[in-house]
């Protein structure tokens, strides 16, 4: 059984649809109009080569998808932080940062990526959600136990937040190198059990380190779902940075009350 489906073209996961008043949802690279070999077809990332109008076409087709035409849509320049904002919807972007927290009905959290996961967070009692996107820069930073503080300053307990961990690139493909050892063994020694040795090459496991980042952060294994889905090893699915070596669209993960 998996905790994951698609509909649409949409990867949902099912321990949050359980929720009626929430809608969420990982856009894959299928169901849009981007006709460039790379960006084909669901690219929602400007500055990839589509025509801002493509660009738009696809958010349309996406929101409509998710049934948050109305939504004041909230994203960011991401940039492998740490940082989290409150987002109430006076403002729809932010610089620099890589989470959201709101208790706002109406206002979707975006999170774009292609390899990295985006995280999706919800407390149905105190009606807050988060979400934010946890590359291994970020992950090692903490950025989803800083979301989870984030959401927690706003009345969430981390015991009833609801986590999905959506696609992204699994220790299967994901290969590191001795820099990358390094820098997640200066952030914490903990770290180094998710990282594996394999025909004198390393692997890293970014699902687990953020499942274990959520679970020190005091939401439950239990509430945890992750997805099982390697963004690098199905390229028809998915954009993935390190399969297209660079060279290729953008997914978004949204989340919003209604
Ligand atoms: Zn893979």
């Amino acid at each position: 059984m998996t905790d994951f489906y698609t509909e649409n073209g949409i990867v949902y996961c099912a321990a949050l649809s359980g929720a009626p008043s929430l809608i969420h949802g990982f856009s894959t690279r299928l169901g849009g109009v981007s006709e460039l070999p790379h960006t084909k077809s669901l690219n929602l990332g400007y500055n990839r080569g589509d025509p801002d109008e493509v660009v738009d076409e696809n958010f349309r087709i996406f929101k409509e998808k998710l049934g948050i035409t109305g939504a004041v849509l909230v994203s960011a320049h991401q940039a492998h932080t740490k940082k989290v904002v409150y987002a109430d919807g006076s403002s729809v972007h932010f610089e620099n940062v890589d989470g959201f927290v709101t208790n706002k009905p109406g206002v979707a959290l975006l999170v774009k990526t292609a390899d990295c996961q985006p995280i999706l967070l919800y407390d149905e009692k105190a009606r807050v959600i988060g979400a934010c996107h946890a590359g291994w820069r970020g992950t090692v930073a903490g950025i989803a136990a800083e979301t989870v503080a984030a959401m927690t300053k706003l009345g969430a307990d981390p015991k009833n937040i609801l986590a999905a961990c959506g696609p992204c690139i699994d220790k299967c493909c994901f290969e590191v190198g001795d820099d990358f050892v390094d820098t997640v063994a200066y952030f914490s020694d903990e770290f180094l059990q998710f990282v594996s040795k394999e025909n004198g090459k390393y692997h890293a496991d970014i699902k687990a380190m953020n499942r274990h980042i959520l679970m020190c952060s005091g939401v439950p294994e239990e509430n945890i779902r992750v997805s099982e889905e390697c963004t690098c090893c199905d390229p028809g699915k998915f954009f993935s940075h390190r399969y297209s070596k660079g060279l290729r669209g953008t997914m978004a993960s949204v989340i919003m009350m209604k």
